[in-house]
């Protein structure tokens, strides 16, 4: 299959290596210069799982794409603030046949894919995989995962269960899903209490679990995406997404780790997608209805941040 990755930072190489591998056709799209460079002049370099390999994937910047490229499937793999960006870039190559994969972390993409991409095309999905970027060219891949999928509209579903069995061919561990939403909200709940929580409090996830008062607050948020959700019309239950949170705390399984807001505004200051996890819940309770103070206090909070580092 012809497949292009928009995004091709770590989490696009990890799918672009690992679907190259089982003999796909695979194009990687990505508009940082350096990363480009490197990858042309020495290859994609990966630690995989501890081994060093190294991976000839063409990769293009959206710039120098030729409109007579037709991928049947674009898996897009920017964060969430840069979607929209990525989408207009990539216009020429967005046919009427292609079939767009989304997924980024995050809440509400279905409503900026459909500005740029016919409803019956979009696939929709979430992913527990993680990938490192270590610079350009290089990229360091451990761990274990899995997909979750879904397509937008009813005539897609095919293709999606045709998509989900190609990545796991490709040892991804996708599942076609009939509620994806769910998973997303699900992971939204992870996301949405771990990731700024530990950012603003400069911890692990064992240290947030550890704290006197973090469980109070992980409940409170949790409690409020659970009630947009809801508003929704996706049910989610609280004990799962409650125990789901308590079990990242252990030091023995993930405890030791920080998220990857924190990667991104601590340790590489970058500007996070808060504006995608606490702020759509926020967006959302207000388009209901509903107040989320816990989720607008947690956002204007990663945006002081963002502003005392100076990210960009
Ligand atoms: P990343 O920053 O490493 O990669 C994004 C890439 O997109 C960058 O290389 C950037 O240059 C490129 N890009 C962005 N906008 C562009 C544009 N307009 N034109 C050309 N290139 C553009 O991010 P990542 O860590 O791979 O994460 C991607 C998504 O996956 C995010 O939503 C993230 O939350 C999610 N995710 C990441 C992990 C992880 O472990 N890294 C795990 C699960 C989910």
């Amino acid at each position: 299959m012809k497949i292009a990755i928009a995004g091709a930072g770590a989490m696009g190489c990890r799918f672009g290596y690992q679907l190259r591998l089982t003999g796909h056709e695979v194009l990687l799209i990505d508009g940082w210069q350096d990363h480009i460079d490197a990858v042309r002049r020495d290859g994609l370099q990966i630690n995989y799982n501890g081994k060093e390999v190294v991976s000839d994937l063409p990769m293009y910047a959206p710039s120098e794409l030729d409109t007579g490229y037709e991928a049947e499937l674009i898996i897009l793999f920017t964060k969430a603030m840069q979607l929209d960006d990525m989408l207009k870039a990539i216009k020429p190559i967005i046919t009427n046949k292609t079939m767009v994969l989304c997924l980024l972390n995050g809440i509400g993409h279905e409503d900026i894919l459909a500005l740029h991409v016919k409803q019956e095309n979009i696939l929709l999905g979430n992913t527990m995989w993680t990938a490192g970027m270590e610079g350009p060219g290089k990229i360091k891949l451990f761990g274990h995962g899995s997909v979750d999928l879904q397509n937008l509209h009813p005539q897609g579903e095919a293709f999606a269960k045709q998509i989900a069995s190609v990545l796991s061919a490709a040892d991804l561990n996708a599942r076609y899903s009939d509620n994806v939403l769910h998973a997303i909200y699900k992971k939204a709940c992870v996301n949405g209490t771990m990731n700024g929580l530990c950012t603003l409090l400069d911890a692990n996830l064992a240290g947030i679990g550890a704290t006197s008062q973090g469980d109070a607050i992980i409940c409170t948020i949790v409690d409020e995406i659970i009630t947009v959700a809801k508003a929704e019309g996706i049910a989610l239950d609280r004990q799962e997404a409650l125990a789901n949170i308590r079990q990242t705390f252990n030091p023995d399984t993930i405890g030791l780790h920080y998220p990857s807001m924190y990667q991104d505004l601590i340790k590489n200051n970058r500007l996070t997608e808060i504006d995608y996890i606490n702020g759509a819940i926020s967006r959302k309770g207000k388009k209901h209805g509903i107040p989320t103070p816990y989720c607008d206090f947690l956002t204007q909070l990663i945006h002081c941040k963002e502003d005392i580092l100076g990210a960009e």
